[in-house]
């Protein structure tokens, strides 16, 4: 399981072993020494997770999370809270803010990899490695293989995140700008017609076997993934 990470931590020290732990777990950290910094890479990149420290001078983790919270754009990004408090009244406040999960420091590294992986599977699912299926067109991750009623799908690597985003979340329309925050991870220097012209190769290469009419275009908003045929 590959995640892209941001953590927010200002301890030097702590950021250093938690980012070493994560890559050495496979994912891929950003990090960040305060909020504001954290707010700025955020409007580059919409990373998989947020690791977010608590105590952090200038806007606190807590004031962060319920800004990530109150922005469409970044209202869906799963959000572990760090922190040294272990007060009941704390981790309450901490998940009320929208916190998806909350780890008391001192933690070991194994812990922290597995919730991250626990809440990966539940909120982030494009981000595991867990295969998917709909209606006979099956992706897996792991092997980075793509079938259509057994026979083997040939994609790009783009067109294969694109697939893998929108299996992972089926019958929601996706606009453009959020593809491609979400599958190009970049959504300043790429123009939203390169969505457009990654669906139509995605359609084209599903098309033997007719799952192109899975892939629908619904007008005015965006894209989606659909058992259901559209009307
Ligand atoms: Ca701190």
């Amino acid at each position: 399981m590959a995640a892209n990470i941001l953590l927010v931590e200002d301890e030097p020290a702590i950021q250093e072993l938690i980012s070493a732990n994560l890559t050495r777990a496979g994912h891929h950290v950003v990090p960040a020494g305060d909020g504001e910094t954290a707010l700025r890479l955020l409007r580059d990149a919409l990373p998989d997770l947020v690791l977010l420290d608590w105590m952090l001078p200038g806007i606190s983790g807590i004031e962060l999370a319920r800004r990530l919270r109150h922005d469409d754009r970044t209202r869906a990004i799963p959000i572990i809270m760090l922190t040294a408090r272990g007060e009941e009244q704390d981790k309450v406040q901490g998940l009320e803010t929208g916190a998806d999960d909350y780890i008391t420091k001192p933690f070991s590294p194994r812990e922290l990899v597995a919730r991250i992986k626990a809440v990966l599977r539940r909120r982030a699912p494009q981000a595991t490695e867990d295969p998917v299926d709909i209606a006979g067109l099956h992706l897996d991750p792991l092997t980075h293989r793509v079938t259509a009623m057994g026979r083997a799908i040939n994609l790009g690597p783009t067109e294969f995140r694109l697939l893998h985003f929108l299996m992972t979340h089926p019958e929601r329309v996706h606009s453009r700008p959020q593809l491609l925050d979400q599958v190009w991870g970049d959504h300043v220097f790429v123009e939203e017609r390169t969505v457009d012209v990654h669906i139509r190769r995605l359609r084209s290469a599903l098309e033997a076997t007719g799952h192109h009419h899975l892939i629908q275009t619904v007008r005015g908003s965006g894209y989606r993934i659909s058992a259901q045929v559209s009307g």
